[in-house]
């Protein structure tokens, strides 16, 4: 793990975000007619701005710095994160995100404030954790923390670690070893599924509530199968956008994590060390694309370090007070806390400035809309 993985880790997600943001829930068709291609930024003008999946993915660096990596005081530190950056009205949060974050105003705690969804919310902050975690069972546990304070449905927390482990192959092999990859993934999903099953037997002795259902344990196993989909698929050297079609995402990638990380894997896969390509071919899919583009962005940044995401794109990001260089240092500080054994005390942002940079992104967010009320349909 060096400064480099981390900076394009967090720099990757915030381009990849800013370049689908404006293309969010529009589907490819339209997509095409009404912006074309997505070589540049279309949100203000020719400048991009980032959303939550940037947001979240810099508040789990902040929280990795603060306790200095450690599982016990992990949560609460980012339940806190989470409530605060909440306060400050951020535009086009996830259902499921948004009912958490009310949940831990009101006094529920991280380890209770998860809503039952499978959305892609943990899988959008995940990334940043496979640029800084080495051991395998580590990456798991604290994907499975980070996951679990707003999403409860285990199918959330599996595609946000397969979001982890791709950065973390992303930033170690080159060339990737797709197999490699798919085993690592199948075999610590066997591991917690068998330790969920565990548990849920002992408990649903007195509760019968918690008693698994057979449905309920191909479902959570069922990842695995989509990603060696995508590995076949990208094997036969599909493109994502008909790799997406065989999942019946005609109208654009959904924010169920069984659809979102699929597709996102396969146009990783697809440009491993092509960031330009990688992302643009999932905006394509149409969808959530900030959050596709955000997630793919991750992997592959944390891959090529900043010196692989294209120059201009990262030059017209048009963010204050989160700017490219406030999330440079925090990279530069995430690298470091790993090299210490004590906590820090992470860079921080003014919550005023960030109420205003807000409301100003809420307009242009809703000029969009308006926008999309506009043919061409
Ligand atoms: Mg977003």
């Amino acid at each position: 793990m060096t400064v480099s993985h981390i900076r394009g880790c967090i720099l990757g997600t915030a381009v990849g975000d800013a370049l689908g943001l404006p293309y969010e829930g529009v589907s490819p068709r339209r997509a095409q007619k009404m912006l074309g291609s997505p070589v540049r930024y279309r949100f203000f003008f020719r400048r991009g701005m980032v959303s939550d999946d940037t947001e979240h993915t810099c508040l789990v660096a902040q929280s990795l710095i603060a306790t200095n990596f450690d599982l016990e005081t992990l949560p609460q530190d980012f339940a806190r994160r989470l409530r605060w950056w909440f306060l400050a009205l951020p535009a086009g949060i996830g259902r499921a995100t948004f009912r958490a974050c009310l949940k831990l105003w009101i006094g529920y705690s991280p380890a209770t404030s998860g809503v039952y969804s499978a959305g892609n919310g943990p899988a959008m902050r995940a990334a940043i954790i496979g640029a800084v975690i080495d051991d395998l069972e580590n990456l798991e546990e604290f994907v499975w923390v980070i996951s679990r304070i707003t999403h409860s449905d285990e199918k959330a927390a599996w595609g946000a670690i397969a979001v982890a482990l791709a950065a973390q192959h992303s930033r170690q092999l080159n060339p990737i070893n797709r197999q490699k990859y798919l085993d690592q993934l199948k075999s610590i999903i066997e591991r917690r599924c068998n330790g969920l099953l565990e548990a849920r037997a002992a408990i649903s002795e007195v509760d019968e509530r918690f008693t698994l259902t057979p449905d309920e344990v191909k479902s959570n196993r069922e990842i695995v199968n989509l990603l060696q989909a995508a590995v076949d698929s990208v094997t036969q050297k599909e493109s994502t956008m008909d790799f997406a079609l065989s999942l019946g995402l005609k109208k654009g990638v959904s924010g169920y994590t069984y659809h979102t990380v699929p597709v996102a894997i396969h146009a990783w896969l697809s440009h491993p060390r092509d960031y330009r390509a990688a992302v643009m071919s999932v905006i394509e899919c149409g969808g959530d694309a900030d959050t596709t583009a955000a997630i793919v962005g991750g992997i592959v940044g944390c891959g090529v370090g900043e010196e692989g995401i294209p120059n201009e794109w990262i030059s017209k990001l048009w963010e204050w007070p989160r700017s490219v260089n406030w999330m440079r240092r925090l990279a530069d500080q995430l690298a470091d806390s790993k090299n210490h054994s004590k906590p820090m005390d992470p860079i921080k942002l003014n919550f005023i400035a960030v109420l205003f940079r807000n409301l100003f992104f809420l307009v242009i967010v809703l000029l969009h809309g308006f926008r999309r009320l506009l043919p061409p349909y």
